[in-house]
């Protein structure tokens, strides 16, 4: 799960990592009362949309007066932001942050992920913040430093101070600068986050150290620990797809190919995605029913992949195990008769019942291609999309 940068710096700034003062904002005067009550004579207008890329895209920007403010927020709040993240339709800015405006000496680089190779958390810390840290990994990366988190210890004051050293904050700053980064650490652990960037982290012209942005994703397998995460979320920023998806308890994943999928079990979904392309097609979407999907949720799945435009045809791939078939037949049936099919749809059953079930199909009088192993389902319905 993805939050805003404001509501990231919220979570460090309890943690004890120094952020700007600054407010969250959803209206121009709002933006101006923000900067009235931060004071001082500069500040930051921050669009708020979950992707990287603001500042290049238009939606940072820096006042020197509160009109300045006030045109800036009109600018940019509603404004619709492309940055390399946001693909080219880009994202209404409904959300604003005002900060005060720091005085930026150096821009430094600090993220922590889970590495699932060593199963603990990397620190990279870095001197060449306030650009794209992929373009240091593949151009210099000489100047990312890493440290492996032993999790018993955690972060230690030596290994923080080695990062905060090796990415040049100076040396009467680098104890203040480890400390930064062990409270983000912590942050990172206590909340169950899957990544943490701090792009840039900053030392400013009067010797402090701050994380001047912050991008935190959590583990959503961990969200039943954190209800207080949970209200950070902002739907506006989701897949709708998705979230509809989810209500019905089905993994759904929307993607940009033409061949909506229903598998039942995540790795035969992985599976059937992985030979849609061998046959030159590509998928609409990731979806797996699980292991005991009900009519509701196959109907509602076709529903799902129905309201995608590019939709040039379905397959649906299940292996009845502990579901039987014919059950899921039953369930085809029903579902497409709810809905208007209005794309070829390739069905291959397997297992358990499954005489019945394609029986249930042939006498349902849907028009149904039927296939028997994997690769004739793939090219049937790769045939389809490309007839369709
Ligand atoms: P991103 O482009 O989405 O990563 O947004 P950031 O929060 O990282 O801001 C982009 C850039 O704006 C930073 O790298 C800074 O160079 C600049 N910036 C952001 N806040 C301030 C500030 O308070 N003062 C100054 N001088 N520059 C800032
Ligand atoms: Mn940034």
């Amino acid at each position: 799960m993805k939050i805003h940068e404001y509501q990231g710096k919220e979570i460090l700034r309890e943690y004890g990592v120094a952020v700007p003062e600054g407010k969250a904002c959803f209206s121009v005067a709002e933006a101006v009362a923000a900067a009235e009550a931060i004071g001082g004579n500069k500040w930051v207008v921050k669009a708020q949309i979950h992707a990287g890329g603001r500042g290049k895209g238009g939606g940072v920007k820096l006042a020197d007066s509160i009109d300045e403010v006030r045109s800036l927020a009109d600018e940019i709040l509603g404004m619709t932001l492309v940055t390399h993240q946001t693909g080219a339709e880009g994202k209404e800015v409904k959300r604003l942050l005002v900060e005060e405006g720091a005085p930026i000496k150096d821009e430094l680089y600090v993220g922590l992920v889970v590495d699932r190779t060593t199963q603990r958390v990397t620190v990279m810390a870095s001197s060449e913040g306030g650009t794209e840290i992929e373009t240091v990994a593949e151009e210099t990366p000489e100047l990312i430093h890493k440290v492996s988190v032993d999790p018993k210890t955690g972060l230690t004051d030596a290994e923080a101070q080695g990062l905060a050293s090796k990415i040049g904050i100076p040396s009467e700053l680098v104890a203040e600068g480890g400390k930064l980064i062990q409270a983000l650490y912590q942050a990172f652990w206590d909340k169950d986050a899957s990544l943490a960037e701090i792009n840039p982290l900053i030392v400013t012209d009067d010797g402090r150290v701050v994380a001047l942005d912050a991008k935190i994703n959590f583990d959503e397998s961990a969200m039943y620990r954190h209800p207080e995460l949970e209200e950070l979320r902002d739907l506006d920023e989701e897949d709708a797809d998705e979230i509809e998806a989810s209500k019905f308890g089905l993994n759904y994943i929307s993607l940009d190919g033409t061949i909506g999928c229903l598998v039942n079990g995540a790795g035969l979904a992985m599976a059937t995605m992985d030979i849609i392309k061998l046959y030159g097609a590509s998928p609409a979407n990731f979806l797996d029913v699980g292991g005991g999907a009900t009519t509701e949720q196959v109907t509602e799945a076709f529903k799902i992949m129905l309201k995608n435009s590019n939709l040039k045809a379905i397959l649906v791939n299940i292996f009845g195990g502990i579901m039987r078939c014919d059950v899921i037949a039953e369930g085809l049936v029903n579902a497409a008769r709810e809905v208007d099919l209005s794309v070829p749809l390739v069905v291959r059953l397997e297992g358990t019942n499954v005489e019945q079930g394609r029986q249930i199909l042939a006498d349902s009088g849907i028009s149904v291609i039927s296939a028997t192993t994997m690769a004739d389902a793939a090219e049937k319905v790769a045939a389809a999309a490309a007839g369709a």
